[in-house]
């Protein structure tokens, strides 16, 4: 069966494969969704972490600074005339801590007594610069805003008073950090980290960026950034921010607490997020094998669930056809609807085709005419015979019944046998029974009768068809033969052989007229 309907095997793979991809698909990016959100979280996190413990360490180590100036302000104040005394202090103070690029001692006017290392050539000149000024102001330990020293560097000026005895203000000893080249930041805060895209910078309480793994960025002012806003408001935390150039960043910052400076350490969104792209990748990847073992079984399922209803179809069509349900019974019914299916059409079918047939064997009747017809006639002979019942039959044939139809045409000639079967019934007695037996022919049966009786009866057909106007407008007249069963003859076909051989007879002997057989028995 062709058509242009939509097959059931096509929809179930149609709807099994979309509701395949749509949950793959759902799965994978709801798997890669959590997968950022975590590895956001978690940057974040670490970062935070990390920003709070480089604060903290940045704090210990401004606090070591003024702790380690404030030891050699007590050592050399008795001293600050010994020229020999203070060279070796900033020599051994430069050299012993690593912490500072250069450590200068000045008298209260800001005189340069010493410095290292020497190759600077300040000593005897006045410090001028604005964190030198401040030192000497104010008289106090002090951590200067960067600025541009005498020597064109872009410094961080730590300083500590130097008092003598009786309290009387002497100078200062300072120990500076040359922001734009290798310094003690750089070790404290490491390149290391940068490695996996994370950096930190450091910015003071300006948002003036005095810490960046790129130099060239040191002593920009930043505050547009949010993370710098925060944090120069001494905040900690972390965010998602974009920079200054626009990149996104998983940035986590905190305060130091001492200076009002700000770390902030932070990595690339592309760069944390590239390795869940990677993984979306290899999930695809990894699962296609997976893929097209399942399409593979869904296109086995769908064909194995369809299979029964497309045989269901064309088997019961064909059974139509050839009125048996053998081909529908050897459908698989393997699921339940199926199963339902085939037993639903094999049990109506089989009752439809039992009923046609039933209905074909059942019809005893002769449609043009309304009486018995000639397959039901044979059964009740044969009956009748079985059951040694005794019976005439008389054997009728219309006159020159095709120059009725030649006449008046072959519609009047059906009326003319159904009048004829009308006068049949008119003189058949009790238990007497009309048969059609083809054509213009007919048979009356009588049981338990006699020649004589028989004769009657077609002698009182004959008279009354002879005297009656037919469908056709005049009388038209019968020949008749009788035969008698057991008196003429043992079998039906004897029976009906006799009363054809009487009725030849009487045509021969110039028709309307009846005629009783002669004996065909052996
Ligand atoms: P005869 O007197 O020798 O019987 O002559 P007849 O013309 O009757 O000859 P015959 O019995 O051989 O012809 C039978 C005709 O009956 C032939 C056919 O055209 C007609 N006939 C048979 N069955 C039917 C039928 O059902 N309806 C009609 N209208 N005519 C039929
Ligand atoms: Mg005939
Ligand atoms: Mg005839």
């Amino acid at each position: 069966m062709k058509s242009h309907q939509l097959k059931l095997k096509h929809l179930i793979m149609g709807v099994a494969m979309a509701a395949f991809f749509f949950t793959s698909i759902g799965s994978v990016w709801g798997g890669y969704r959590m997968n950022i959100d975590s590895i956001k979280e978690n940057t974040l996190e670490t970062n935070r972490v990390y920003a709070q413990k480089l604060a903290s360490t940045a704090d210990s180590y401004l606090h070591e600074a003024f702790q380690i100036l404030g030891y050699s302000a007590d050592q050399i104040r008795t001293k600050m005339d010994d020229e020999q005394v203070l060279n070796q202090e900033t020599e051994r103070l430069r050299l012993q801590n690593q912490m500072f690029n250069s450590v200068v001692i000045t008298n209260a006017k800001g005189l340069v007594l010493s410095v290292s290392p020497p190759s600077i050539e300040i000593k005897g000149e006045v410090l001028t610069s604005i964190g030198a000024k401040e030192a000497l102001a104010k008289k106090t330990p002090i951590i200067s805003k960067p600025y541009e020293a005498m020597t064109g560097r872009l410094i961080i000026f730590i300083s500590y008073p130097i008092f003598s005895e009786s309290n009387e203000y002497l100078g200062m000893i300072a120990g500076t950090i040359y922001l734009k080249e290798p310094n003690a930041f750089k070790t404290l805060l490491g390149e290391h980290y940068s490695k996996d895209g994370s950096y930190v910078y450091v910015v003071d309480s300006d948002g003036r960026v005095i810490y960046h793994q790129d130099p060239s960025r040191i002593n920009d002012v930043v505050t547009k950034n949010k993370v710098v806003q925060a944090v120069t408001s001494g905040k900690d935390g972390a965010q998602l921010v974009e920079n200054t150039k626009g990149v996104k960043m998983l940035a986590g910052y905190s305060a130091v607490a001492s200076t009002g400076w700000g770390v902030v350490a932070q990595k690339p969104l592309d760069v944390a997020l590239a390795p869940s792209f990677d993984r979306v990748q290899e999930v695809i990847i990894k699962s296609v094998p997976l893929m097209i073992v399942s399409i593979i079984i869904v296109l086995w399922a769908a064909a194995r669930i369809a299979n029964p209803l497309q045989q269901l179809a064309s088997l019961t069509e064909e059974s139509l056809d050839k009125k048996n349900v053998e081909g529908l019974k050897s459908v698989s019914g393997w699921y339940f609807e199926a199963y339902s299916l085939k037993n639903a059409l094999v049990r109506s079918l089989s009752f439809l085709h039992g009923q046609v047939s039933f209905f074909k064997d059942q019809s005893t009747v002769d449609p043009l005419t309304g009486i018995t017809n000639r397959r039901t006639m044979d059964s009740m002979l044969a009956e009748w015979l079985a059951n040694k019942i005794p019976h005439a039959i008389i054997l009728l044939d219309l006159d020159h019944f095709k120059s009725v139809n030649d006449t008046y045409g072959h519609a009047i000639g059906d009326k003319v046998l159904q009048f004829l079967a009308r006068q049949m019934e008119s003189v058949a007695r009790e238990g007497d029974v009309c048969c059609r037996y083809g054509g213009e022919e007919f048979v009356m049966l009588l049981p338990n009768t006699t020649a004589q009786e028989a004769t009657l009866v077609a002698e009182q057909l004959r008279k009354a068809l002879a005297d009656t106007v037919s469908p056709c407008g005049r009388p038209i007249t019968l020949s008749a033969g009788i035969a008698v069963y057991p008196a003429m003859a043992n079998t039906t076909e004897a029976l009906i052989e006799a009363a054809d051989d009487a009725l030849y007879l009487a045509k021969q002997e110039g028709r309307n007229q009846v005629k009783v057989a002669v004996s065909k028995k052996d």
